[in-house]
């Protein structure tokens, strides 16, 4: 039969205990989540601000899909780029203090339309060895044009430097996350941008989990380190986490931004997102902006979770973004935890390898501004019980 190989395939996947299932929301993502007629607190999510269900983006949304219409119809550069598209790149743009963004229907196709982009034959790539899946394949796609790449151990600036001062590319392109998804940590961004302007290199960071939690108002990443706008700067950031909707934009330099627009092939061969997503999201970028009290509960949360779980048998990785992975060890007992906190009503799914090296498999716990003092003391007491 022709599914054969593949029965076999996802056999194995069952056997070894990597199998995912999708569990089905019967009420909007926030703090709580119905699940299976359960009402479970959420640390699942990439809610970080807690946006996802806000009802005044919410309600932007409709009110711009009663003006736009559903759909956008085209892509950008036929006829699909509206203006609510067009405010909320020049609403981005002004928020970061780059000269131009655009923005992506996520961050996923984001990624795909940078790197292969700036990184064609005969550019090298160097990426952080936990970069993002989507960052990787990027690379991937640059490679398959003709590209070199070399990966780095993870925020390893020496073995970095070491590998571009050992390249003779004309084109040279360094890739991080500025907030690991798995880890939490973030890229030691002003040595990254120190590298890159000694080897004369393109750094694209992706904000995915930093943008609209870290740094004043919510700027993201390079903001909390204090780095402006640079030209040799391309910034990722999406849309769908603290900003609470979807989609990802790329800020950068006129002319970078302008290339992006003109060759990248995963922005120009993709229909334009539904303009009321742009609605909803200029919205969520007030919000965001305006966002400190937010942002301080979040971190109040983050503390308190952080000083909560000390000294327990399985310890938290270094971690100041909402990202906080507890480190379990073996799978089994990463899906057993996880599990026996579904049964008390806490949402905190395991990590296992591939998406994490072996024998770190882990809890991925996600805080968010919606969380109150309450939820994480009942996270931090079944903790401790199970530990
Ligand atoms: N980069 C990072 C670091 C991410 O964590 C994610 C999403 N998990 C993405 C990119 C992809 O973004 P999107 O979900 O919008 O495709």
């Amino acid at each position: 039969m022709i599914e054969d190989r593949l029965q076999a395939e996802l056999a194995e996947i069952a056997s070894l205990g990597l199998s995912r299932r999708r569990r089905v929301l019967e009420s909007p993502c926030g703090r709580i989540a119905a699940v299976d007629g359960r009402k479970m607190l959420n640390f699942a999510s990439n809610d970080y601000l807690g946006l996802a269900g806000n009802a005044e983006i919410a309600r932007a949304m409709a009110d711009g899909a009663l003006h736009w219409g559903a759909g956008s119809g085209a892509s950008h550069l036929v006829s699909g780029h509206l203006a609510p598209h067009d405010r909320l790149e020049e609403e981005i743009a002004a928020f970061l203090g780059f000269p131009r963004a655009l923005t992506f229907s996520t961050g996923y196709l984001a990624n795909l339309a940078i790197v292969p982009t700036l990184a064609g034959r005969g550019a090298a790539v160097f990426a952080d060895k936990l970069n993002h899946a989507s960052l990787i394949d990027a690379v991937q796609l640059s490679k398959a044009q003709g590209a070199d790449s070399q990966r780095y151990p993870h925020n390893d600036m020496a073995a970095l430097e070491r590998q571009l001062a050992a390249s003779s590319a004309p084109t040279k392109v360094i890739v991080s996350d500025a907030v690991f998804s798995m880890d939490g940590d973030l890229a030691p961004l002003p040595l990254l941008f120190q590298l890159a302007e000694r080897y004369d290199a393109w750094l694209v960071i992706d904000d995915a989990h930093g943008f609209g939690v870290l740094g004043p108002h919510g700027k993201g990443s390079l903001a909390h380190f204090n780095l402006p706008f640079h030209p040799r700067l391309l910034l990722m950031g999406t849309l769908g986490k603290a900003a609470g909707v979807g989609g990802a934009f790329v800020a950068g330099s006129d002319i970078a931004i302008e290339y992006l627009l003109q060759r990248a092939r995963s922005y120009i061969f993709t229909t334009a997102a539904p303009a009321p997503i742009a609605c909803a999201l200029s919205k969520s970028l007030t919000i965001i902006k305006a966002g400190d009290a937010l942002r301080a509960n979040l971190f109040a949360r983050i503390g308190q979770l952080r000083d909560g779980l000390a000294g327990l048998r399985w310890s938290l990785l270094p971690s100041l973004s909402a990202i906080q992975p507890l480190i379990v060890g073996e799978n089994e007992a990463a899906i057993a935890l996880s599990k026996a906190l579904w049964e008390r009503g806490l949402w905190a799914p395991a990590i296992r390898p591939p998406t994490v090296p072996k024998g770190t498999a882990r809890l991925r716990i996600s805080v968010s501004a919606a969380h109150t003092a309450a939820d994480i003391e009942h996270l931090i007491n079944a903790l401790k019980e199970l530990a």
